[in-house]
Formats: C-alpha cells, structure tokens, sequence
C-alpha cells in the first residue's frame, strides 16, 4: 500500500478542508496557500503517489479529474478567462505531496508557464 499523505485524511474529511467537491473517484478542495484567486487541489480517492504510478485501471480517475476541472472552472467564474491545470511529478517537478493532484490555477493573468526557480 502507499504511504497515506494529509489529502487522504481530507477525503476522509478527518481534517478541515474547503472541499468543493466530491463524489465516489474524486475530491477536490481549496488549496491551503492559494497562488491564484482560484486555486483548486483535484485528487483521485484513491492514494496514486505520482504520475509514475499510474496504471491503465486509474484511466477512468484521471479522466473523471478532467470533467470536474471544467465543472469547477465554469462555477468559479473563470472558464471563459481560461485557467491553468499542472500536474507536477517528483522531485524536478516540484511535486511537494505524493497523493497524485491537478491544481486548477485562475481568476488572473499567469504569465509565463515556467518560472526558473
Ligand atoms: P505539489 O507541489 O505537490 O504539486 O502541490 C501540493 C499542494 O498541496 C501545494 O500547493 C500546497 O499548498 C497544498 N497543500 C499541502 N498540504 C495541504 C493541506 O493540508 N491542505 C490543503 N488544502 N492543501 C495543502
């Protein structure tokens, strides 16, 4: 079994979270220091360390994490504007927590798409 990170315990609503949506694949909630006016954590329930880990069985997951990007995009007012989804993959990538998540970034200009630091 992978390592349990602090989204597990979100999902299982053990510790607070803005959660904005849930169903039985998926969870998706405010991140704790937001870089955008929006700034939405998308995560499947079940723990997928990194992009590395993902098998053909989680296709359903990922795709299901695209479908509530757009919902969530619509209801926050920022579909139209355009947004951001980054999925970051260890250490390079600057993946922090290894429980698999799209960030959904919006409600202002982001500039460039890499920053070199
Ligand atoms: P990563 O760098 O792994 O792609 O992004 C991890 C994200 O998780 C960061 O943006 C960080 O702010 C967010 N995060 C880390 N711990 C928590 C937490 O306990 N609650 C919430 N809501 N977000 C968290």
């Amino acid at each position: 079994m992978p390592e349990e990170t602090m989204f597990s315990k979100i999902i299982r609503h053990e510790i607070p979270a803005t959660i904005l949506f849930q169903d039985e694949r998926i969870t998706a909630f405010a991140d704790i220091n937001a870089q955008a006016p929006t700034h939405i954590l998308i995560v499947p329930n079940k723990i997928i360390p990194t992009v590395n880990d993902v098998t053909p069985a989680d296709e359903a997951d990922l795709g299901h994490m695209f479908v509530v990007a757009a919902k969530l995009a619509k209801e926050q007012g920022i579909a139209e504007q355009g947004y951001r989804l980054i999925v970051n993959c260890g250490p390079d990538g600057g993946q922090e927590v290894y429980h698999l998540h799209m960030h959904l970034l919006g409600g202002r200009r982001l500039g460039r798409m890499l920053k070199m630091n």
